[in-house]
């Protein structure tokens, strides 16, 4: 059965909450958080971050408060001071600036979006053009095309395609976002199929298991509620994806970067809210936004049965091993 263990009592101005599973953080997002802790206990503070560490309000200001510093730019670092990558990966020229610097860096890009990094340099080597279907100007697009030393064009769906210049379409590649929505990456692959028979794609597809659980995970959510809350930041890539997941299975779908976002007429009449959360979302806030909503109404917490992921990446040597000074580059160990 889809749903099982109810945790609240249900009365009549109640509301039915079903709790997507899984949702929230992912492994990727987990091993970065864990690599900025671990820097902060091996080093201590300040430990510097190139851009916000995950897509959340709420975990980058827990960190600030413990002495981190998130900056845009590696410039922003001063001399010699600890600096981690995001877990969305950096481009080529980051990499550089920080190596130029000699600045101790641990990367805490997430190992599925190296294994696009790695896929993008073996597309280049066999002289492909490459098409990076994506979102532009986020840091993981930024970081992915960053990788190529010829530029790399970004396409976002298939009308984009229509669109799409290739030198020898007899060389050429895609590579893909990894949190992107599977059905509409696949129409964008349809169609430069269609447009370049000889395109090659990646050994593996490049959505990554946690986007791909997570948006199974709302659609089957979607047919049995009338209203889904995704709790995730504007800018965060996987969270826009299921709500419109959410909107496209015909269910009023919105995005709540805080709790104090949920009030009565969001609600409406809704007599059962689907809940899950995006891949940079931690268990707390969650429990928050339920506690909030319990406020609001008389609450049935119900839990969806879902895939369970039991994936761990490991972390940087540099903060599994207590001698291990930090050097740059810190080879990713997965
Ligand atoms: Fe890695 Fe996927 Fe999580 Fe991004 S969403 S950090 S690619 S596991």
């Amino acid at each position: 059965h889809l749903f099982a263990s109810a945790r609240f009592k249900l009365s009549s101005d109640s509301m039915q909450v079903y709790l997507a599973q899984p949702r929230g953080f992912c492994a990727g997002v987990q091993r970065a958080i864990d690599i900025v802790e671990g820097a902060l206990e091996k080093f201590g503070a300040p430990i510097y971050v190139r851009h916000e560490i995950i897509h959340n309000r709420f975990v980058v200001d827990q960190l600030k408060a413990k002495g981190v510093v998130f900056v845009d730019e590696i410039d922003d670092i001063p001399d010699g001071s600890i600096t981690i990558f995001s877990a969305h990966g950096v481009s080529d020229k980051v990499e550089n600036e920080a190596s130029e610097r000699e600045l101790p860096v641990i990367d805490a890009t997430c190992p599925l979006v190296k294994k696009v990094h790695r896929q993008v340099a073996k597309f280049e080597k066999l002289g492909c053009e490459i098409v990076l279907i994506g979102h532009r100007g986020h840091p993981e697009v930024e970081g992915t095309a960053g990788r190529s030393k010829s530029s790399v064009h970004i396409v976002t769906n298939s009308a984009e395609v229509e669109q799409l210049e290739i030198q020898n379409p007899e060389k050429v590649a895609y590579v893909t976002q990894t949190t992107l929505s599977v059905d509409d990456a696949q129409k964008t692959i349809d169609a430069l199929r269609s447009k370049f028979p000889a395109i090659k794609s990646p050994s593996t597809d490049d959505i990554c298991f946690a986007s791909q659980n997570r948006q199974q995970a709302v659609r089957e959510l979607a047919q049995h509620v009338d209203l889904v809350l995704v709790i995730g930041a504007a800018n965060s890539s996987n969270s826009n994806r299921l709500v419109e997941i959410g909107r496209k299975a015909g269910v009023p779908s919105f995005l709540i970067e805080t709790p104090e976002q949920i009030d009565v007429e969001l609600l409406g009449t809704a007599e059962r809210v689907g809940l899950t959360a995006g891949a940079s979302v931690p268990e707390e806030l969650i429990e928050i936004v339920i506690e909030r909503l319990q406020n609001l109404r008389q609450l049935e917490v119900i839990s969806a049965q879902g895939v369970e992921e039991n994936i761990q990446f490991k972390l940087p040597a540099t903060l599994l091993n207590a001698s291990q000074k930090v050097e740059f580059p810190v080879a990713s160990s997965t």
